[in-house]
């Protein structure tokens, strides 16, 4: 066996009344803080501030998807005015996505309060969004300090959102099984994260206010998080990052359908890291089962209702061959448009 293991220094506080804590947590990080949410969680927003007291010095509440240059540079207008001297982000992905880019571009540490599956809080990665082409990369300092997980702030998300985001977290964990820089421990905590997800998230769909549940799908996703930030990612990861910019398609959603067919596709290459996958979702073929599981919660499954154009196979084809990355099974123009053109109808991946 070898290996490299990198841990990352982080502080995390889970469980249901957590937030509770918010105001320690802020003081150990800064003393003027700014929060973060997207104008849909502007309450949200409010209310952790008036949590915080006196720490919290004001609020920026327009947090966008994939974080545009001219929304972090609002942002950092409004933290130099106020003095900010850390964040506190409240809410998904996007919103924990401009924290990131404010402690890039500003050195402002972060406490990260999710509120969704997608993970990023306990990633180092960043991503920036300007003129149509977004631009990742990873650097240790946009790492949240510290996360507070606390599951009861997640039963406001919708179900439909929560099976997408569940199967977002789902995608981190099963890449990570066969990351060309994966080791022992990613892959525990990818097994333990989807088998989390997968006992969780069908009694979510039946029971959104399901308290135990909501715990173990928030806990899933935090290991799903770690290894996206342990871990290096492949086909499945860039192909979603090539449709998302293409097409402007939407995030969780399009890694739920695209999930089954990039396993299919990389599976013949990585027979021991699928028996894991296979015992971690509940037996069988982990395509089929991540099909079977998706459509099941009701996910949408097709790529072109989704809003992929018909047409647009051929293009997404050439754009996941234009630059080379580490994947298991060798990737070729003609493997992924068979594979997209199965993703745009909804239908079950190609076994083989
Ligand atoms: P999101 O943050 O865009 O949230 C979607 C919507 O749901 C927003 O309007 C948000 O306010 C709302 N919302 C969030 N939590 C809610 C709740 N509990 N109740 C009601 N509404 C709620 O969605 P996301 O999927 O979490 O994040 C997607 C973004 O995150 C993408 O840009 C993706 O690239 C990025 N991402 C980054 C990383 C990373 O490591 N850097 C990892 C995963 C995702």
């Amino acid at each position: 066996m070898r290996f490299t293991y990198h841990p990352l220094p982080h502080r995390v506080i889970f469980g249901a009344g957590a937030i509770s804590q918010v105001g320690e947590e802020v003081r150990r990080i800064g003393a003027r803080a700014l929060v973060l949410s997207t104008p849909e969680q502007r309450s949200d927003a409010e209310g952790l501030a008036a949590a915080i007291g006196g720490s919290a010095v004001g609020l920026f509440t327009e947090a966008v998807m994939h974080v545009p240059v001219a929304t972090v540079d609002a942002a950092m207008a409004h933290a130099r005015v106020l003095g900010a001297d850390c964040t506190v982000a409240i809410g998904g992905g996007s919103t924990i996505g401009l924290a990131k880019a404010l402690s890039l571009r500003l050195d402002l540490p972060s406490l990260a309060i999710p509120t969704t599956y997608a993970g990023s809080e306990v990633t180092p990665i960043w991503g920036l969004t300007e003129a149509g082409i977004k631009t990742t990369g990873r650097d240790s300092k946009v790492l949240p300090k510290a996360v507070i997980y606390d599951p009861d702030l997640t039963l406001s998300l919708p179900v439909g959102m929560s099976i997408a985001s569940g199967l977002n977290a789902i995608a981190h964990a099963m890449e990570g099984l066969y990351a060309v820089d994966g080791n022992p421990i990613v892959s525990l905590m990818a097994e333990e994260s989807i088998r989390a997800l997968v006992h969780s998230l069908p009694i979510i769909k039946q029971d959104p206010a399901n308290a135990e549940a909501r715990s173990e799908a928030l806990y899933g996703c935090w290991l799903a998080g770690s290894v996206l930030g342990a871990a290096s990612v492949a086909l499945h990861h860039k192909l979603c990052h090539t449709l998302g910019g293409a097409f402007d398609m939407p995030h969780a959603q399009t890694h739920t359908a695209v999930l089954p067919h990039a396993i299919a596709y990389n599976a013949p290459a990585v027979p021991e890291e699928m028996k894991r996958a296979s015992r971690a979702l509940g037996g069988g073929n982990p395509a089929t089962r991540l099909y079977d599981l998706a459509s099941g919660l009701g996910a949408e499954m097709s790529l072109a209702r989704l809003g992929m154009p018909r047409d647009g196979v051929a293009k997404a084809a050439r754009l996941a061959v234009a630059n080379p990355y580490p994947n298991p099974r060798q990737i070729t123009e003609e493997g992924i448009a068979r594979l997209l053109d199965r993703a745009l109808e909804g239908l079950p991946p190609l076994l083989g």
